[in-house]
């Protein structure tokens, strides 16, 4: 146990904060999710210079509060401390944590959290700084998405002896995939790598079958029934 409390409340006028001393280049500051404030400084700086530094904020702070505490848990998977993401039908915690340069930056999956490493200038709530955040967690779980195509493509498109002359993906708002039956283009929504990955085979499985059959006639049931048996309690599971 630490003798000496790391972690203080202040104020700045009329905006309260916690302050956490640490070793940081800079002030940093950042809204929790709950709609709290939080500093992070340098030992060095004085605590006057902090409390004006909030103060000069405080305008953006009022604005960012009622946004957070406004938005709904869904929405609340934004890329900041304490955020959630799910990946394979896993719920992770985002952590923000610092990377010593940006060279540096990465995402790591630590546990049960997604930890985005980045570099000191986009550690606070920001805009700027959390659409950086959001492209770097973004790209991550589209590569985990790229990284399990091969592998599930190669092994129906063999048993079902058909070849997807494209796979695209893309994010979409109402479809989970799409098959240009003419060209053989596979477009898959960037949405499943947050889904069990049955959920992804399944999809896969079903524009793959979209190859032999078009439409969805009996014949495009009875092909589904025979490469992915399964299908009918995988597609409830991601309607629901
Ligand atoms: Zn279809």
């Amino acid at each position: 146990m630490k003798r000496e409390a790391r972690k203080t409340h202040y104020f700045a006028g009329t905006i309260g904060f916690e302050l956490e001393r640490k070793r940081v280049r800079n002030v940093n500051l950042r809204i929790r999710p709950d709609g709290t404030v939080y500093v992070s400084a340098p030992p060095r700086v004085p605590l006057s210079e902090i409390e004006r530094f909030v103060a000069t904020k405080e305008p953006w702070i009022r604005r960012k509060q009622e946004v957070v505490r406004g938005r709904s848990e869904r929405e609340a998977s934004s890329w900041e401390d304490g955020g959630r993401t799910r990946l394979w039908g896993e719920e992770l915690t985002v952590k923000v944590a610092e990377a010593a340069s940006a060279r540096q930056e990465h995402v790591a999956l630590e546990g049960a959290q997604l930890v985005l490493y980045v570099a000191p200038r986009w550690l606070d709530d920001f805009e700027q700084a959390a659409a950086h955040r959001e492209r770097l967690a973004q790209a991550w779980l589209r590569t985990q998405l790229e990284e399990a195509l091969p592998d599930l493509f190669s092994r129906h498109e063999e048993a079902m002896g058909v070849h997807a002359s494209e796979v695209r993906l893309r994010t979409m708002k109402t479809r989970w995939g799409s098959c240009n039956v003419r060209s053989g283009a596979i477009t898959l929504n960037t949405r499943l790598v947050g889904f069990p990955r049955r959920c992804l085979e399944y999809v896969v499985v079903h524009e793959l079958c979209h190859l032999l059959e078009p439409s969805h006639n009996a014949r495009f049931h009875a092909l589904m029934d025979r490469y992915y048996p399964n299908w009918r309690a995988v597609r409830r599971e991601l309607r629901s």
